[in-house]
């Protein structure tokens, strides 16, 4: 008998998990597993602001696929997939086709502009590893060449905007703030000619965050020299900078590095795909199928979830793209095996956590509230966990975070 296939498309968190559970689960007879991804590693998507900062070197974001899936198990191609069809169950990648019995779509977000003139041309986001390394090299750069720019034109060199104070918003910041003085050191700058501006539309700095919280989170960047602007809409981005309105109030600032943190959407694909999808995210059935396609599955960000309790989509999170690996992997098994019960995906939302820098966070986990070295302190605990759950200790040893204060 033929065994079924299973193709998994993106090794981010939600397709990797799914693959090394699967692997965990299934013996090599019982189903051709087929992983792919555009690159030979996977990522900590949740450390990409740091990498994008210069904080954080991006090789220890990234670690190698073929480091944590077992080859007699699964068959790892790297290649893009440039199209899926549902109808004919196949995928298009750049380089062949592939069959499936069953899909699971892993593909991850994309920034979503909310169609504001410029942005797409002239904002930079922190989206990927390589996103993350031009945003860290372009500010490096700007920064060296301060002292050779003609008076009027240094200003917007050392202006850095980040468009957005939510979750990635506010954690680049953080990571800015810390890397500001050395880059500062290293450029022979001033540190009070340096400016961070961060720019949010809604009238609040982490809208669904604890207000003390934030208000911690606030004061804490304000002392490292962040500037915030709230209830403060980005209407355009230029080659210059930004122009920015609050009521009927318009201002230009001039800048040289604009990175737009403020939105994301689900992978295009999903949606070229016809299946229906709200910003590139189709909301799954309970047991995390598309409508209609009781072959496809949908993990991660390009998966849309109601949160019964207040009738709101789930946001997009890495620690719910995790949980759905788990899910999908048990009822691919179940569907494989033809035994077994189907389960429904309910996330369980053991904490959130947003850092400030490597020292400093804040955070809610398992109810209580935490601020400080022991927010930043749960943050890294978090972080290792993952990595744990992924490969092991030998994974943590490897890429974790071993200084935890
Ligand atoms: P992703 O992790 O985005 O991975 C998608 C994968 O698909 C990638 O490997 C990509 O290369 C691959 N891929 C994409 N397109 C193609 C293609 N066409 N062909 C082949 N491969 C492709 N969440 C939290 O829970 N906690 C946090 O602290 C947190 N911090 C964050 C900080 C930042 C800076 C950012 C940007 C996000 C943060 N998030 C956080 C959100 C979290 O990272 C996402 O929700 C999570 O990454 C979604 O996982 P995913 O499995 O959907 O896909």
């Amino acid at each position: 008998m033929n065994k079924p296939k299973i193709v998994i498309l993106g090794a981010g968190y939600g397709g990797i998990i799914t693959a090394t559970r699967l692997q965990k689960t299934l013996s090599a007879n019982e189903a051709e597993i087929t992983l792919v991804n555009k690159n030979s590693y996977h990522y900590q998507t949740t450390w990409l602001h740091e990498n994008a900062a210069g904080t954080l070197h991006h090789d220890r974001t990234r670690l190698d696929i073929k480091d944590v899936i077992n080859p007699s198990k699964i068959n790892f191609i790297q290649d893009t997939v440039t199209e899926i069809k549902p109808e004919d169950k196949k995928v298009v990648l750049t380089h062949g086709e592939l069959n499936y019995d069953y899909l699971v779509i892993g593909l991850g977000f994309e920034s979503e502009t909310f169609g504001i003139k410029g942005l797409k041309e002239h904002a930079f986001s922190i989206a990927s590893i390589n996103a993350a390394r031009q945003i860290r090299e372009h500010i490096d750069y700007s920064f060296s060449k301060y002292h050779n720019t003609p008076a009027e034109k240094r200003d917007e060199l050392l202006t850095i905007i980040v468009g957005g104070a939510g979750f990635t918003g506010i954690e680049f910041v953080g990571e800015l703030a810390n890397r500001v003085p050395e880059l500062c050191k290293e450029y022979d700058i001033d540190r009070d000619l340096v400016r961070i501006v961060c720019v949010e539309a809604a009238p609040m700095v982490l809208p669904g965050f604890d207000p003390e919280l934030v208000d911690y989170a606030v004061s804490q960047l304000e002392k490292k020299g962040v500037e915030f602007k709230i209830g403060t809409a980005i209407k355009e981005c230029t080659e210059e900078g930004i122009i920015v309105a609050k009521g009927e109030e318009t201002e230009e600032i001039k800048s040289a590095t604009v990175v737009w943190a403020a939105g994301v959407r689900g992978n295009a694909l999903v949606e070229q795909a016809g299946f229906e999808a709200m910003r590139g995210r189709v909301k799954v059935t309970k047991d995390m199928r598309v409508p209609g396609y009781d072959d496809v599955f949908i993990v991660g960000d390009s998966a849309l979830l109601i949160d019964e309790v207040n009738n709101r989509p789930y946001p997009p999170t890495a620690q719910i793209a995790i949980q759905q690996g788990f899910n999908v992997a048990h009822n691919l098994a179940v569907l494989v095996r033809g035994k077994g019960e189907l389960e429904e995906f309910t996330p369980d939302i053991k904490g959130t956590v947003c850092s400030l820098g490597h020292d400093d966070a804040i955070g809610v986990v398992f109810g209580k509230k935490l601020t400080g070295w022991k927010a930043s302190f749960m943050k890294k605990v978090i972080d290792n966990r993952y990595l744990f759950v992924l490969g092991g200790p030998m994974l943590v040893l490897k890429k974790g975070k071993l200084n935890l204060l």
